[in-house]
C-alpha cells in the first residue's frame, strides 16, 4: 500500500490538486502559442488522452495575445509559463489564466515576486513555485558551492515562507533538479517539511527510452513514497507520449487507471505460439480505450492461472491455441490464428469499448 502524503488543497481553475485528489496528470504545449489553432488543437488530442492541466509557453507579446482565446476554448485549465518578463506574468492573469509559473529565481527581486502573488491572490490564480538547479539564488549556490538538493530545498522553503507571509497559499511547489537522485532527495526533503502540494517530474529527461527510464525511474521512486500531487513526464517527444507514459507510472505503481492495463509474459522457450503478435495487435486496437481494464496475455500455463485471477480478460496460449478467460474463469478455446480477434471481440462485448 502505498501511503500518499498528506497535502492541502490547492485550485488551479477547477482542477484539484493535493489533499485527497487524484494525482493530476499534465504536459505542455509544443506549439507555438500564438498560434492559437494549432496549440487548440494539441490541446484537445492531450485532453483526449487524459491531460488534466497544460502549460503553455509565453515567451512574446504575441503569445499574450492569444491567451485569451486559448483560456476560453479549451477543455482543460491553462497554465502560463513565465521566465525572465514580470510583466508577463501580469498580462497573463489579465488574460485569464488559471495558473501562472514562475521560477522565483530568474524573477530578480523579492519585491517583484511580492506584486505577482499579490496579484495572484486578487484574481484567483494559482502559481506554480519552481525552483530549478539551473536558477539558484547566489547566496545558495555560494554556501552551498553548487546546486545540490539542501540547496535547491532551503530555497523551495524559502520561497514558500515567503508566499505564506503575503497571505498566499493556492500554490505548488516543484523542485527540478540535474539529475534524479538529486531531484528525488531535495522532493523528499521538501516532503518531509510540508504539506505544500508537489508537482514532480525529471525534467529534460531527454528522448525515447532514455527519457522514459529516466522518468518512471525519478517520478515511481517519489510516487510510491506517497509524495507528488501532479505529475508531467517531460520528454523530447510529441507531448500525446508524455500522457501516455505518466498513465503508465500511475497505472504501474496501482494509483490511478485509465485505459487498458496490459500483463504480457516475456516469453521464452515453452512458448509455442507468436505471443509478440498477438500483444502489438491488441495494444494496437485498444489504444484509445480509456475503460480501466486489466488484459492478460500469457504464452502458457504457467503463469497463467495466478494472472488470470488477478485480469479482467485474457489469453493462456497452449500449443497453437488459447484459452480465452474472463474475470478468472476459461470461456472458450480459440486457435492462434483467432486469438487477438477472439480477445478483441469478447472485450467489445463485455466492457462497450
Ligand atoms: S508464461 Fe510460460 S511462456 Fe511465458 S515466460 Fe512464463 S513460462 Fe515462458
Amino acid at each position: 500500500m502505498i501511503n500518499r502524503r498528506k497535502t492541502r488543497e490547492i485550485s488551479v481553475g477547477w482542477v484539484k490538486v493535493g489533499a485527497n485528489s487524484p494525482i493530476v496528470v499534465q504536459s505542455m504545449t509544443s506549439t507555438k502559442t500564438y498560434d492559437i489553432e494549432a496549440t487548440l488543437s494539441q490541446i484537445n488530442r492531450l485532453y483526449q488522452k487524459g491531460c488534466e492541466l497544460i502549460r503553455v509557453a509565453v515567451p512574446h507579446e504575441e503569445d499574450l495575445e492569444a491567451l485569451e482565446e486559448i483560456v476560453k476554448k479549451s477543455p482543460i485549465p491553462v497554465i502560463a509559463d513565465i521566465h525572465f518578463a514580470p510583466s508577463y506574468a501580469f498580462k497573463s492573469m489579465q488574460k485569464g489564466v488559471h495558473g501562472i509559473r514562475i521560477n522565483p529565481g530568474n524573477i530578480g527581486k523579492e519585491s517583484l515576486v511580492k506584486e505577482i502573488i499579490q496579484e495572484a491572490k486578487i484574481r484567483n490564480v494559482a502559481v506554480r513555485l519552481g525552483v530549478n538547479s539551473g536558477s539558484l539564488e547566489k547566496d545558495l549556490l555560494e554556501k552551498h558551492g553548487y546546486p545540490s538538493a539542501k540547496a535547491l530545498f532551503e530555497s523551495a522553503i524559502r520561497w514558500s515562507e515567503r508566499f505564506e507571509k503575503w497571505g498566499f497559499y493556492n500554490f505548488k511547489v516543484s523542485i527540478k533538479g540535474s539529475d534524479v537522485v538529486e531531484n528525488v532527495s531535495a522532493n523528499m526533503l521538501f516532503a518531509s517539511q510540508t504539506d505544500i502540494p508537489l508537482h514532480i517530474g525529471i525534467t529534460e529527461a531527454g528522448m525515447g527510452l532514455k527519457g522514459i527510464t529516466k522518468s518512471a525511474v525519478g517520478i515511481g521512486i517519489l510516487l510510491y513514497h506517497g509524495i507528488g500531487d501532479t505529475i508531467r513526464v517531460s520528454l523530447t517527444d510529441d507531448p500525446e507520449v508524455e500522457i501516455e507514459v505518466a498513465y503508465e507510472i500511475l497505472k504501474s505503481l496501482g494509483i490511478r487507471r485509465r485505459g487498458v492495463e496490459i500483463v504480457a509474459c516475456p516469453t521464452c522457450g515453452r512458448i509455442e505460439v507468436d505471443l509478440p503478435k498477438v500483444v502489438k495487435e491488441v495494444e494496437k486496437e485498444l489504444a484509445n480505450v480509456k475503460t480501466p481494464i486489466k488484459v492478460a496475455i500469457m504464452g502458457c500455463v504457467v503463469n497463467a492461472i495466478g494472472e488470470a485471477r488477478e485480469a479482467d480478460i485474457g489469453l493462456a496460449c497452449g500449443k497453437g491455441f488459447a484459452w480465452l478467460f474472463k474475470d478468472g474463469k476459461p470461456i472458450r478455446k480459440v486457435q492462434e490464428q483467432d486469438m487477438a480477434k477472439a480477445l478483441l471481440e469478447e472485450i467489445q462485448k463485455s466492457y462497450n469499448s
